[in-house]
């Protein structure tokens, strides 16, 4: 079923005193239709998922391994993740495909690895500046959806369109280049299976801010937004959530 969501990606930023401020302004929000995730770093998922105990709010880590345990130092399983009440795991984001070397294959495991933990994965997929200017965005999806469709438990992927020239930026992808993204990405999964694909959770990433993010959400196949620098800041993350 597709369910409308805002996820608040914060990547290596925050303390303890953010997690304090932000998971109590969240969850003193109430908003039945759609879920606020929090995804802070690491060493603060344990805290975020205490304080979120009860509310609306989840928590969301922002990498996991593809691998169940083991001698892997440095590294977190998706079991962990259940076993702290931590529900979903972003998978393959851009900055993790480029600066640590994350293949789509790689990507695909630690997806796997998280479905049977039975956690949520957040899959990112996106095309570069180059790719987007050069026409080959379809290609480039088709190909980063393909590893994850051999999953036999597809159905279970959130998938989040980032394209990583919008990331970080300031200004967020056209809507009509977001809509067709998304189309196309339902597309290929309502190709294997027309229900399932009509319910995937697909949404938008890249300078989601408190400004644009109305506009994002009424397109029809956004179903929500994974936020960075925005969903550092109470205020602008309440904004989005609540257009949501
Ligand atoms: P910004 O919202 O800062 O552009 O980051 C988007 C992102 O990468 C979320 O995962």
């Amino acid at each position: 079923v597709r369910v409308r969501m805002v996820v608040g990606n914060w990547k290596m930023h925050g303390s303890l005193a953010l997690c304090r401020e932000m998971v109590p302004a969240m969850a003193s929000i109430a908003h039945p239709a759609a879920a606020l995730v929090l995804c802070p770093p690491a060493p603060y998922l344990g805290e975020v998922t205490r304080l979120a105990t009860g509310s609306q709010v989840q928590c969301c880590a922002q990498n996991v391994a593809d691998a169940h345990g083991g001698a892997l130092t440095g590294e977190w399983s998706a079991g962990m993740l259940a076993d702290l009440g931590c529900r979903y795991a972003i998978v393959g984001h851009s900055e993790r495909r480029r600066h640590y070397h994350e293949s789509d294959h790689l990507v695909a495991a630690k997806a796997q690895a998280c479905l049977e933990a039975h956690v949520v994965p957040i899959v990112c997929v996106g095309e570069s500046w180059i790719e987007h200017q050069t026409g080959q965005t379809e290609a480039i999806l088709q190909h980063q959806l393909g590893t994850l469709l051999a999953l036999s438990g597809w159905r279970g992927l959130i998938i989040a369109y980032e394209p990583v020239w919008a990331i970080g930026t300031g200004v967020a992808a056209r809507p009509e280049t977001i809509e067709a993204a998304h189309r196309f990405i339902r597309s290929r999964f309502a190709a294997r299976d027309p229900v399932a694909g009509n319910n995937m959770t697909v949404l938008y990433g890249g300078s989601v801010n408190a400004s644009n993010a109305a506009n994002l959400f009424a397109l029809p196949d956004v179903d929500g937004a994974l936020v960075g620098s925005a969903s550092l800041q109470s205020d602008a993350l309440m904004q989005i959530y609540t257009a949501a």
